[in-house]
């Protein structure tokens, strides 16, 4: 299956649609990434902190893609950040998972107490300048850091990755993605099925005799963003990526917009380090 791609704002292109490694235990890593790459995915989405990386590296290798075929993002930990930690903490990345460079390269949490991402941020992009990550872009960043990096270098993220699902639509932020040309990328889009039963997710879930899940990842893709739900399971997966062959009308896209209630699951990325 052709999976859609996304334009990144540095000629890049992304898949729309790929899966996540969080909490996936490190010795079944490899497992779930073959099984994904299988399925037919071709983005995975990693992190230094998931403790994984080796199993990401073995998955790729086992699934034997060719390597431009596959999408591979990791991320830097908190506490790397700075410059020369940053470096260090990328070339680690790239030994554990066995690749010269990953498609992208995320900045995990802002941390604006340590006031170390703008110099992170200029690291990323000599990393990127020496080959050594294709693309770069950040997570759970405000307006006010986005403004930051891109007012003191120039250099616009590719992907801001954030905590977006029915509960917390985070309208304002990808307005602001939209002007800047930065994808925004759902992590927690399930929203740990706080919407599963709500009458817009459920209603459309009967029209359309999908279940609850592929409604919420088809509403993220309806509003144009990369999504990345997790599945352990092989069938998880499969029916995770199976969201091609409906739509979401107008009225249920219109429905599921007002289950937002600004409900975090996760930390609140302005006091987070
Ligand atoms: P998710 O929304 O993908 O939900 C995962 C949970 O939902 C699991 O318990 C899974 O078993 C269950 N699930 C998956 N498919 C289902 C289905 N079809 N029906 C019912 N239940 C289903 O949550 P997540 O893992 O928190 O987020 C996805 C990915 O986002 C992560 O794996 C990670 O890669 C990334 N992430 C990034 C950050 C960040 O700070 N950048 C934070 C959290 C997660």
């Amino acid at each position: 299956m052709t999976q859609p791609r996304l334009t990144l704002n540095d000629g890049r292109s992304i898949p729309q649609l790929g899966f996540g490694l969080w909490q996936v235990p490190a010795d079944q890593t490899a497992r779930v990434v073959q099984d994904g790459l299988a399925a037919g995915y071709r983005l995975v989405d990693g992190a230094a902190i998931y403790g994984n990386e080796a199993g990401l590296g073995d998955g790729l290798r086992q699934a034997a893609l060719p390597r431009d075929q596959v999408f591979v993002t990791t991320k830097v930990w908190n506490d790397r950040q700075g410059t020369g930690e940053t470096r260090s903490a990328v070339e680690e990345s790239l030994a554990r998972i066995g690749l010269d460079a990953v498609d992208l390269m995320l900045i995990h949490w802002p941390c604006p107490a340590q006031d170390r991402y703008l110099d992170t941020w200029k690291t990323l992009i000599d990393l990127r300048a020496e080959g050594r990550v294709n693309s770069i872009g950040v997570s759970n960043f405000g307006v006010a850091e986005l403004e930051r990096i891109i007012g003191e270098t120039g250099v616009v993220p590719v992907v801001n990755q954030i905590e977006l699902h029915p509960r917390l639509q985070q309208s304002a932020l990808r307005a602001f993605h939209a002007a800047h040309g930065i994808v925004t990328q759902s992590w927690t889009p399930l929203g740990q099925g706080k919407s599963f039963t709500a009458a817009p997710v459920a209603d459309a879930a009967a029209r359309t005799g999908k279940s609850p899940a592929q409604v919420i990842l088809r509403w993220h893709l309806q509003l144009g963003c990369s999504v990345i739900p997790r599945s352990t399971r092989a069938a998880g997966l499969a029916e995770n990526l199976n969201l091609f062959d409906f739509t979401l009308t107008d009225a249920e896209m219109a429905a599921i917009a007002t289950l937002d209630a600004g409900e975090r699951t996760g930390p609140d990325p302005a006091v987070f380090s």
